[in-house]
């Protein structure tokens, strides 16, 4: 059915009144009741005088809250501005700025951070949640959403939209490679791609699946595949403000979830985990990887110990995300990324013009096309000429495909290191890198060399109480790869710099070895 987000909340709660729609902390909420708070901030919004098109910022963690000043949002037709928690004042001043939010409703805890900019950005409305115990850093200027709760009546009707042109979302991309840019999600797509995810699942049932909600919702892979696909099924959404490991693990042993949308880091943590097979993780119909490669070794490590099903998936902001999964219940292959959703068109095109189709097994830039595909970004027209053109949006990711159509992601087009006139692709040699049995994870960067441009440099986190030299792992990489591929450098830290949904920022590492040698 052509309905917005909202409207299918609404009609998940007509249909399963009794129904758990979220889990969270231990207290329950049904979907009628999320469903009314929803229309008692609608209202309250309405009330303050925002209108369709104007933009709301949400600033939260996972929690219901956060669902109901997203639905409500999306249900007076205005544009949800996802902001991310982690953000320190300048970022959060740049997306205020960029935006143009007149609106933020966010954890009160936050609230020191959102004072701060509010004279240098156009923020009028500030809305602020507690989450158990008021956070003590409320003013009198705020409004306090519990009130809001408690004036407004619980009915409001959705707004008339045009799904197909109507901004949904501001979605900012993760700023893994340089700056964050606001991707414009229409209606459309954030629907359309809920229902492409739920439909590749195969056997999801209405009503009666558990959603382990532990990927942040401010990023589109957990705003679809956590929160959106489980409202339009009436799921239950058991919620998780982040990840840490032994909480994950406890939640999915006391509610266990059907269903378990995560990144590559949260697998390689479980991987790591004493016993890990008490906590039931077998029982979980599908858990997918997506956002950054899942590396061979891990997926079969998980589900050797686990009994678990891993599959891989893939996509970006620009496409609300999910693009490519491998089947849940066909032929699925290691290190692919799988095949497109339904609906979705892709094509690999040479890397210089992005004109010519590669034939498969040709290593290219990928395309796509589908209802999923933002509108472009928002005051990039430049930008958006050039990730959009004709209805194809180019990913800035090298991939190939392979004869029975699943596709490999090579590695991105802004990672690629050149050394002595080779191309080398850091995905390559992490795939090794992961092999060795004494490394937890390790990245690979381009740094800067005199002679050969740029060299390979390895950045290795061991498992606990390991150790290891340079020269070993040197060594395990010549035995595996070809020589002009083996990292000439190696060091060892105890942790990697990544980005909040857990992406390793191999921009910071190279950044670092810039410093170093200037
Ligand atoms: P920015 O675009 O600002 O640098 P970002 O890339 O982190 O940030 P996202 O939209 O969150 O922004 O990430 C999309 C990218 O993540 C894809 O273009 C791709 O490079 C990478 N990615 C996602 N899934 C996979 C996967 N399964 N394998 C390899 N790479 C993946």
């Amino acid at each position: 059915p052509d309905l917005t987000m909202p409207q299918f909340l609404d009609r998940s709660a007509k249909n399963l009144p009794e129904r758990d729609a979220v889990i969270f902390a231990g207290v329950k909420l049904s979907y009628p009741t999320l469903a009314a708070m929803v229309n008692k901030i609608a209202a309250a919004l309405a009330d303050l005088g925002i209108k369709k098109g104007d933009r709301v910022a949400i600033m939260s963690p996972n929690c219901p809250q956060y669902i109901v000043g997203f639905m409500a949002t999306l249900k007076l037709g205005a544009i949800v501005v996802q902001v991310n928690p982690m953000y320190v004042e300048r970022e959060l001043e740049h997306v205020l700025n960029d935006s143009e939010a007149e609106t933020i409703i966010a954890y009160d805890a936050f609230y020191p951070r959102i004072k701060n900019v509010q004279n240098v950005t156009q923020l009028k409305n500030v809305i602020l949640f507690a989450l158990g115990q008021p956070a003590g850093t409320a003013d009198g200027s705020v409004l306090k959403a519990e009130e809001l709760l408690m004036k407004y009546p619980p009915e409001f009707t959705q707004v008339p939209v045009n799904m197909d042109e109507d901004v949904a979302v501001f979605q900012y991309t993760g700023g893994t490679t340089g700056v964050s840019k606001g991707a414009m999600l229409i209606h459309r797509n954030i629907t359309a791609n809920a229902l492409q995810v739920a439909e590749w699942f195969e056997q999801l049932e209405y009503g009666n699946e558990k959603v382990l909600c532990v990927l942040p919702f401010f990023h589109s892979y957990g705003m679809t595949t956590a929160m959106n696909l489980s409202i339009i099924y009436a799921a239950t959404m058991i919620v998780t403000p982040r990840f840490e490991i032994k909480q994950c693990l406890e939640t999915i042993k006391a509610y266990k979830p059907t269903l378990f949308p995560g990144v590559p880091t949260m697998y390689i943590a479980i991987n790591n985990y004493p016993n890990v097979q008490e906590y039931g993780i077998n029982t979980i119909k599908g858990c997918i990887s997506g956002s950054a490669p899942l590396p061979v070794e891990v997926a079969e490590t998980f589900e050797r110990i686990t009994e678990g099903l891993l599959v891989e998936g893939y996509g970006l902001s620009e496409t609300s995300p999910v693009t490519h999964c491998n089947p849940m219940l066909g032929k699925r292959k290691a290190g692919s990324i799988g095949i497109p959703l339904p609906d979705t068109d892709c094509k690999i095109v040479d890397l210089e013009t992005g004109e010519r189709e590669l034939p498969p097994g040709e290593v290219g830039e990928l395309c796509i096309k589908g209802p999923q595909v933002m509108k472009g970004y928002w005051n990039m027209p430049e930008e958006t000429a050039k990730t959009l053109r004709n209805g194809w949006i180019y990913t800035g990711d090298i991939a190939k495909m392979d004869e029975e159509g699943y596709f490999y992601i090579v590695d991105r087009k802004k990672d690629m290191i050149i050394a002595g006139g080779y191309n080398i692709y850091p995905r390559d040699i992490e795939e090794v890198l992961f092999e060795h049995p004494k490394v937890l994870e390790a990245v690979v960067a381009g740094v800067p060399d005199p002679y050969r441009g740029e060299t390979v440099k390895a950045f290795v986190v061991l498992k606990e109480g390991q150790q290891a030299t340079e020269e070993e792992i040197i060594e395990f990489c010549k035995a595996n790869l070809a020589k002009y591929k083996v990292p000439r450098l190696v060091e060892f830290r105890s942790e990697l710099p990544k980005t909040t949904v857990g992406k390793i920022l191999r921009r910071i590492l190279r950044e670092e070895e810039v410093k170093k040698q200037q």
